[in-house]
């Protein structure tokens, strides 16, 4: 019916995640406390954290990571979908919002898998390249300060393996990407965006999920 993504009301929308979501008791307790909190709105979409748990088994992912956990709905997601012996590196500068998110993967039985390392998220993962953990990773997150993407994205890109997957989220903006910029976040999103369509390094698409997902796969 027609040759461009199709426009979500609230109705279309409903009904898509009536007929998608298999969340986990924890995950849809977890994100109901998390969309009270004052920055609720920093969580991923739940359509696209399935849609991430589906590319983590497609690719048989068991070492992941991802850079801005905020309250751990992500990291839960990712950790839920990974084998019994599948790990997350969780990175987040927040001991805060972090702890609101343990309990739940607690509860989940997967707390096992997610270490969380409170420390800027460049640090953590210069250490790892430090450590020999180059190529180590199968899976990478980003959704974290938007300025930071460019620097998370090298060295994630030396982190995971060729055939492996780093996703981005935010990448649309909610739109703010397609006008000209009147702030730093916009204007980091558009050079990242800019910078992915033209790198050879990786394969991309561009996905009109949550609020725009951009998948990297390492060449
Ligand atoms: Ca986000």
């Amino acid at each position: 019916m027609s040759r461009k993504t199709i426009q979500l009301d609230d109705t279309v929308y409903n009904y898509l995640l009536k007929h998608s979501l298999r969340e986990h008791p924890e995950q849809t307790a977890l994100r109901e406390a998390t969309a009270k909190h004052p920055h609720g709105g920093m969580q991923i979409a739940p359509e696209q954290g399935q849609f991430m748990q589906l590319l983590v088994k497609l690719m048989g992912a068991r070492r992941t990571l991802e850079v801005g956990t905020f309250t751990g709905y992500s990291a839960l997601t990712v950790a839920l979908a990974l084998p019994p012996d599948g790990r997350l590196l969780a990175c987040d500068t927040s001991a805060e919002y972090t702890a609101i998110g343990k309990p739940y993967w607690q509860r989940a039985g997967v707390a096992g898998k997610i270490e969380l390392v409170i420390a800027p998220a460049s640090e953590t993962l210069d250490a790892r390249l430090a450590a020999g953990a180059a190529g180590a990773y199968d899976f990478a997150f980003i959704d974290a300060d938007k300025t930071g993407y460019d620097a998370y994205y090298e060295r994630c890109l030396q982190l995971v393996r060729p055939g492996g997957l780093i996703a981005f989220d935010n990448t649309l903006w909610n739109g703010a990407v397609a006008h000209p910029a009147q702030d730093e976040d916009t204007r980091a999103l558009q050079a990242l965006n800019d910078k992915l369509h033209a790198d050879a390094r990786v394969d991309l698409a561009v996905l009109p999920i949550g609020d725009g997902l951009s998948l990297a796969r390492k060449r």
